[in-house]
């Protein structure tokens, strides 16, 4: 009798992932199938953030936006893998010297939802994490408007002091947007010192410039 491997579902779609898909023929542990795949649509974008360099795995589109809200919104944590499990091990080798620094939420939505959903995106590449970052609660009802917001800057706070020299830093986020908390985020750890920051995102709204592909 030949040995097969274990059958799997989708965590997107739970639909069960056929032994012969072709991301499965490179990734035994594969978590969703080809078609979900194929509707996140990598792209691995190179834009820059205040001139630090920054890469967005995926463009924004309505899939990511959907499985995004589905795990975060509707506290599906299953899904916390999805994003990046296949390419954990190249993000990890690519930010091997780096310490994540993610974005915040704001306390109570972590309480509520138990965990915080941009840790868990990026538990996964298995390098250091330091939540030194909190988000000024009065900015939750500030205006809607982006341009505003832009202007502000200040929706972020260190929460404990710590000397970041001789580290070099990797600040992470789901979904870049307009980059205001991003640049925000910046501000903070330049005046840390760290020898090196990037930017790593899971997602980028498109735009007409300052979007480059590395793999097409
Ligand atoms: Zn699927």
């Amino acid at each position: 009798m030949k040995l097969m491997p274990p059958t799997r579902n989708c965590k997107i779609c739970f639909k069960q992932i056929n032994n012969n898909d072709v991301c499965r023929l490179f990734n035994k542990n594969i978590e969703i199938c080809s078609e979900c795949q194929k509707a996140m649509n990598p792209l691995f974008i190179s834009f820059s953030v205040l001139n630090y360099k920054a890469f967005a795995i995926y463009e924004y589109n309505d899939f990511i936006r959907k499985t995004i809200y589905q795990f975060k919104g509707c506290f599906d944590y299953e899904l916390a893998d999805v994003f990046i499990h296949n390419y954990a091990r190249e993000i990890k080798l690519m930010f091997s010297k780096y310490t994540l620094v993610p974005i915040p939420s704001y306390q109570e939505d972590d309480e509520l939802r138990g965990f915080n959903h941009v840790i868990e995106i990026y538990k996964k590449i298995g390098l250091k994490v330091l939540p030194i970052l909190e988000k000024i609660e009065h900015h939750k009802q500030a205006t809607k408007s982006a341009i505003s917001r832009e202007k502000i800057y200040k929706f972020l706070k260190l929460k404990k002091k710590i000397d970041l020299r001789k580290k070099d830093i990797l600040i992470v986020d789901d979904i870049y947007t307009t980059g205001a908390t991003i640049k925000s985020a910046i501000n903070i750890i330049e005046k840390l010192n760290p020898r090196k920051i990037m930017v790593l995102v899971i997602a980028k709204t498109k735009t007409k410039s300052n979007n480059k592909q590395l793999i097409p």
